[in-house]
């Protein structure tokens, strides 16, 4: 929209703010954007920013429309009827800059009221999330020390196998040697042990005697 500025004016419907060329003006000195108008008041007679009953009317506040009024719009008018005339059109804009400076203040309070909302709820979650993380880690150095003593306990058990692991090769090895000894000793006794006297002991001796008694008589 040309000539669009600060100074210009602006949609009065809450939460519009665009500023307005053909517009409508409401005899409480409002104004509203053709969209809005037409929104509100084909089915609302009171306006809606002060509630007031209201006459409406379609008006051009786009700067080539003014250009072309203000040429001629005060012709006739006596210097009285002339200042009459400014005063109200300042009037008129000092009023709708006034509305702006309330909606514009009233949205930085809203904002500034839901900046701490969130804010508020940023420490909260953030509060949460450290106690969740301060409960995890202290289960998490309880597991830590649940698997010290779950280590100590399987070093202990591995000891303990280890140790009856050395005793049973002991006893197998005694049992082996045993084994082998009863084996190996069982033939001899059998063989040569008992035998051995009947065969060799007795008449060895008998053998001896006379070999002894040889010698005896050799060395005699
Ligand atoms: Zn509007
Ligand atoms: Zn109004």
């Amino acid at each position: 929209m040309e000539g669009s500025d600060a100074l210009s004016f602006k949609c009065n419907a809450p939460g519009c703010g665009r500023e307005v060329g053909e517009c409508c003006l409401t005899s409480c000195s409002h104004v509203f954007c053709m969209e809005h108008a037409e929104q509100w008041f084909s089915s609302n007679e009171s306006c809606p920013v002060c509630k007031a009953q209201c006459q409406i009317k379609l008006v051009d506040f786009s700067r080539t429309a003014i250009n072309d009024r203000k040429q001629m719009s005060l012709i006739g008018f006596l210097p009285n009827d002339c200042l009459e005339a400014a005063m109200g059109s300042l009037e008129f804009w000092s009023f709708q800059k006034i509305q702006e400076l309330r909606d514009a203040k009233k949205e930085a309070q809203d904002e500034r009221a839901s900046k701490r909302r969130l804010e508020a709820e940023c420490r909260a979650a953030l509060s949460e999330y450290e106690n969740k993380i301060n409960s995890l880690s202290t289960e998490k150095e309880n597991m830590k020390e649940e698997l010290r003593e779950i280590a100590k306990e399987r070093d202990h058990y591995k000891e303990l196998y280890s140790k009856k692991n050395r005793q049973h090769s002991k006893l197998e090895e005694n049992y082996r040697q045993l084994k082998a000894r009863m084996m190996g000793g069982g033939r001899g006794n059998v063989a040569g042990g008992v035998p051995g006297n009947v065969a060799g002991g007795v008449p060895g001796n008998a053998i001896n005697r006379p070999a002894l008694g040889n010698g005896q008589a050799k060395a005699n």
